[in-house]
């Protein structure tokens, strides 16, 4: 099949590419979905079209050399389903956005460059949105999957496209320019930073430049001399008569830009077509600057020129915060906070996070009238309500005239208010308990006032685990280990400290094999928060037996006393449930649980008595995966497991799966994978091998706040015991952590350091329970300021080494009276 024959109207479908982003949708809507299954480095979307066929999906575009004949097997099982065979289902997504693109003449703005993409698309969409109606990438979709997905919702009433095009690999470029087709071209930057994949730096502004082979108008500072130099040698050679709008603060160039302080913020001044402009923008750094810049003139290439106009409406840009806060809330809910943007593709976003939470909690969506769609409003509500019924939202409170003026096009039980102020005088929020809530409005609306009414009082110290960082380390495991290896991921010990249920939940979201925790407690949590994945519990008492049973949790056993126990209770219990597997584990030199080689036999003897227990896994430990004089014994271990397990194997008459590899092995002695493997730290953000330190993300970040500041002179003392003794006259700041949050008396005198405004400052005398002082001579801090006790600028590794510890035990540390705050970029 070629994609001339693949003639599917775009207006009549919506492309899918995730299969978990649909997931208990309606008939209409999951009839208009067609999904490319696509051979991705971490997901092979082949795997789950039965899944997808199970929730009405009928339309596949599959690829043939993925077509095994177990598939072709499985794929004659869906009868009414429509399926397109191609070579690769991604070009072909591509050539179909290519080909939507082109029956549009309206002006596209194509964005590259190393930073700054995301907010250039978002302030230009913000500045022009009186003006145009604009489809725009949602949030960074920039990739060879995502700018297919975000010119796809291209119709006859936008009046301008934004997109954004990365890259990471030479010869992508090609794919995203016949997509993109962009009139208008803004090259933001280069970065020097992660030249990964490329020759060199200017090759890389050689692949970026493909984007405006075709493009009308190209903006981008002539202080990156890369790109102008490239763009004189090569562009212009294949695009002779583009317009190159170059601009500079310093060099002569087509724009000259001048940046001068005034109150609250700077002024940009340049002149454009013999008339002078003078704009204020609302911040000062350098990088905001330029991308200002790069906004302004793109508005001036559109054609908005009105100085008044532009002045009113830069005065009021925001930073962009791209970021998805998940927190918890008074009376058990859990607050999606969504200060992002207020489109469509956003707003389909922030669903599918709210869907990925807790599946026993109501979802509750708070929303406000969707300012910047660029649809009218009579297509636009009824695509929320679409949007909002497929994505499972259980209820809608909807605040603002408009959304209010339809609220007969939604279906789920809704109620609606005028204003933000009617909403919170109604009472109406007091009574949600239990729930997942997203609040999700339009700056007007003020909805910090509704997050606020929900947010627990507390003091100010979070930890802040970053999920995209989570996501990232998973996928680096995951391709370490390959697909025919199955991961379980330790969540015991509060997930390492991130937090439990929230960790399960995206683990679940990304289809990991297993979870294991300590304790039973631990598993029942779990469940109770909605977590269906397998879950073995390491230590389980007798006294917990009953709740393995109720909650299907899996015993790992690893003596014959407590075989023997669990034997006796099922006996005893009969339970009408079904009895879950166990695991076995085998002591292989460890010397802490499990039984010896020597008991093998008499075990295997045990088990094939009583066939009702099935043995799902059977596995060991390693002693010393993260250092390499342990290697040898490691091997040894691994021996002892293979032969242990061998011999189960024939008493059993089956094979259950075997595992023994930890963080620090998967990486060092990859050959000993077996059937699955055991994912811990190295998730979190240690990778502790040591071999490849690079390849893992911190997902940590430990903050609190400057509660005071003093002025004291060289000779005073500082805490406790007078042990804080200054040699100098010092700025001394105290924070609101202590020992008591997981902060180590050990890192009090000066052993330990804080990142307070882009400074390391000492500890001063000792850490307190609750209090901790430090010395901000060297950072210009005030009260109120963040500071940050571990995190990226502050590696956990570090902060253990100074205490003679393992990461291990700073994370575990960090006590629960912290809260944790999840986000996603
Ligand atoms: C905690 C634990 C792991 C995970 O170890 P990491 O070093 O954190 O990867 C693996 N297996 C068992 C039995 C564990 O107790």
């Amino acid at each position: 099949m070629t994609i001339q024959e693949f003639d599917i109207n775009t207006s009549d479908v919506y492309p899918l590419t995730d299969s978990r982003q649909l997931l208990s949708p309606t008939p209409g809507g999951a009839a208009k979905a067609i999904f490319f299954a696509i051979q991705g480095e971490h997901h092979d979307g082949h795997r789950f079209i039965t899944e997808l066929y199970r929730k009405n999906v009928r339309q596949f575009v599959v690829e043939t050399a993925a077509l095994t004949p177990e598939l072709r097997h499985e794929l004659a099982q869906l009868p009414d389903a429509r399926i397109w065979e191609v070579g690769s289902s991604l070009r072909t997504l591509q050539e179909w956005a290519a080909r939507h693109r082109s029956q549009f003449d309206i002006p596209v703005v194509g964005i590259t460059g190393s930073n700054g993409k995301t907010i250039v698309k978002e302030w230009l969409a913000q500045i022009l949105a009186p003006d145009f109606r604009t489809q725009k990438s949602p949030k960074s979709y920039n990739s060879q999957v995502g700018v297919p997905l975000s010119v796809w919702p291209l119709n006859e009433q936008h009046t301008l496209g934004i997109f954004e095009a990365g890259i990471s690999k030479p010869a992508e470029m090609q794919a995203l320019q016949t997509i993109i087709k962009p009139t208008i071209g803004i090259f933001t930057n280069i970065g020097s930073a992660h030249n990964e994949g490329f020759r060199s730096q200017k090759q890389k502004v050689a692949e970026k430049l493909r984007l405006f082979r075709q493009t009308g108008t190209l903006i981008y500072r002539k202080s990156y001399a890369e790109i102008d130099e490239e763009t004189h040698l090569l562009l212009k050679a294949v695009n002779p008569t583009i317009r190159l709008i170059s601009w500079s603060t310093g060099q002569p160039a087509e724009v000259v830009v001048s940046f001068t302080h005034h109150t609250n913020g700077m002024l940009i001044r340049l002149e454009w077509e013999d008339r002078p402009y003078h704009i204020r923008v609302p911040f000062s750094d350098p990088a905001s600057l330029e991308n200002a810049t790069h906004v302004l003139l793109a508005a001036l290439v559109l054609g908005v020129t009105d100085e008044a106009v532009l002045q009113d409406r830069f005065a009021r840009l925001r930073p962009v915060s791209m970021r998805l806060e998940l927190k918890e809330g008074i009376h058990r809910n859990l607050l999606i906070d969504d200060t992002y943007n207020n489109d469509l593709a956003g707003l389909s976003i922030a669903l599918d996070f709210l869907s990925q939470q807790d599946a026993t909690r109501q979802k509750v969506l708070v929303l406000s009238d969707l300012l910047e769609t660029g649809m009218a409003a009579d297509d636009l509500y009824p695509a929320i309500a679409r949007m909002i019924t497929e994505k499972a939202v259980g209820q809608l409170i909807g605040v603002g005239p408009e959304i209010s003026r339809f609220q007969s096009v939604f279906t789920v039980p809704s109620r609606f208010y005028a204003t933000t102020n009617e909403l919170l005088q109604s009472g109406y929020l007091n009574g949600l308990t239990d729930s997942v809530i997203l609040v999700k409005g339009a700056r007007r609306f003020s909805f910090e006032t509704v997050i606020n009414r929900f947010v627990q009082k507390s003091h100010r110290t979070v930890l802040e685990i970053n999920l995209d960082a989570l996501t990232h380390n998973l996928n680096f495991y995951r391709n370490r280990v390959g697909s025919q290896t199955k991961i379980m991921v330790m969540v015991k010990a509060f997930a390492y400290g991130s937090g439990s249920a929230e960790v399960a939940s995206l683990l679940q979201y990304h289809r990991v094999d297993y979870l294991a925790v300590a304790y039973a407690d631990e598993g029942v949590g779990l469940r109770e928060n909605g977590i269906q994945l397998p879950i073995m519990v390491m230590n389980p008492s007798p006294q917990a037996f009953r709740q393995l049973i109720d909650y299907q949790l899996e015993p790992e056993l690893y003596s014959f006393r407590i075989l023997d126990e669990w034997l006796q209770f099922l006996k005893q219990e009969k339970p009408s449930m079904a009895i879950p597997p166990i695991h076995l584990k085998l002591d292989t030199g460890m010397h802490r649980l499990g039984f010896l080689p020597g008991e093998v036999a008499a075990l295997g003897q045990l088990l094939k008595e009583n066939p009702a227990l099935r043995v799902a896994s059977v596995f060991s430990h390693l002693v010393g995966s993260d250092e390499a004089e342990h290697t040898a014994f490691s091997q040894e271990q691994y021996r002892l497991l293979i032969d242990g397990a061998a011999q189960l194997e024939s008493y059993l008459g089956y094979r259950p799966l075997r595992h023994l590899l930890n963080s620090a092995g998967i990486v060092r002695l990859p050959e000993f994978k077996l059937d699955m493997v055991r994912l811990g730290i190295g998730l979190y953000g240690v990778e502790s091998s040591k071999l490849e330190p690079q390849q893992v993300q911190p997902i940590g970040t430990l903050k609190t706040v400057i509660s005071q500041i003093k002025e004291l002179k060289a000779g005073e003392t500082v805490g406790y015991s007078r042990r804080g003794v200054l040699d100098h006259n010092a700025r001394i700041a105290t924070l609101a952590i202590g020992y008591a949050d997981g902060y180590d008396r050990r890192l009090g005198n000066g052993v330990g350091q804080v990142w307070v405004n882009g400074v390391l400052c000492p500890t001063v005398g000792s850490v307190c329970m609750d209090m901790t002082m430090i010395d901000v001579t060297a950072a210009s801090a005030q009260e109120g300021d963040e500071a940050i006790l571990f995190g990226p600028q502050v590696p956990i590794s570090d902060l253990a080494n100074r205490i003679g510890t393992i990461p291990y035990e700073i994370l575990t540390g960090v006590s629960e009276r912290v809260k944790r705050v999840f986000y996603r970029e």
